[in-house]
């Protein structure tokens, strides 16, 4: 055994059956504490949201925690201040004002909740059947400015709107590259379309829940990989099936 990089998504990935994520937090924190593993929680949730469920279900201490879809990373459990280099990453072409004014000509996008919107990203409801035809108007009408941003879509309602170089897979890997750790012995979780570029990015591992959503498992058949492993149990089952299936525990 030995150290490596642990990634994974929150909600219906990491959180989702109390049972199997009381013995894969142990699992982690054993090997945190013996080979100096670092676990990482990748999350649409904004730190508000992710506080109130790290709270509620007495989530380990990460080494980082990445929120609001990729654009802002926490080191520990400071939650204040967002680490200043991804921030200067991501901010690099950015212009939120541009996009919020450009959204409001789109009548079928309804903004999401104040808390979900972040200085690095743009969150809207969106019904799945009206998603295509959207985001192809409303890439065109960004490119326009020469806005250059990545959309995300998920669960079937959430599109975030994003700097074109900020995602949870990008996240992962400048935590990956600071410290130290290889895409070999780097491995992402996750069950949803804003999971996907956590399998997209690189050669990392990565483990897909058996409760998975549709957009993910459609994504996964049209580019299968041998480091890819789709699990058959469900949440943090899951995840303990497809960390055993790499040999990291
Ligand atoms: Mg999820």
């Amino acid at each position: 055994m030995s150290q490596f990089l642990f990634v994974s998504d929150l909600d219906n990935t990491f959180v989702g059956d109390d049972l199997a994520l009381a013995r894969l937090q142990e699992l982690l924190e054993r090997h945190r504490q013996e080979y100096g593993t670092k676990i990482v929680y990748a999350t649409g949730r904004s730190p508000f949201l992710y506080h109130k469920l790290k709270v509620k279900k007495s989530l380990l201490v990460p080494d980082a925690a990445v929120t609001s879809v990729g654009t802002e990373i926490y080191l520990g459990d400071n939650l204040d201040t967002p680490d200043p280099e991804w921030v200067a990453i991501l901010s690099e072409g950015w212009n939120r004002d541009a996009i919020v004014a450009a959204g409001k000509e789109f009548p079928e996008l309804m903004p999401q909740a104040g808390s979900e919107q972040r200085p690095l990203k743009v969150s809207y409801s969106v019904a799945e059947k009206e998603y295509l035809p959207l985001v192809t108007k409303l890439e065109s009408r960004l490119a326009s400015e020469n806005l250059e941003v990545n959309f995300v879509y998920s669960g079937g309602k959430d599109l975030d709107i994003l700097p074109r170089n900020g995602n949870k897979g990008l996240a992962m890997q400048f935590l990956a590259k600071r410290w130290g750790i290889s895409p070999s012995t780097t491995v992402a979780c996750g069950d949803s379309g804003n999971d996907i570029t956590l399998f997209a990015v690189g050669e990392e591992r990565g483990i897909i829940v058996g409760n998975a959503r549709s957009e993910l498992l459609q994504w996964h058949r049209e580019n299968p990989s041998p480091n890819l492993y789709l699990a058959k149990a469900r949440c943090a089952g899951g995840i303990l099936e497809g960390l055993k299936y790499f040999g990291f525990v």
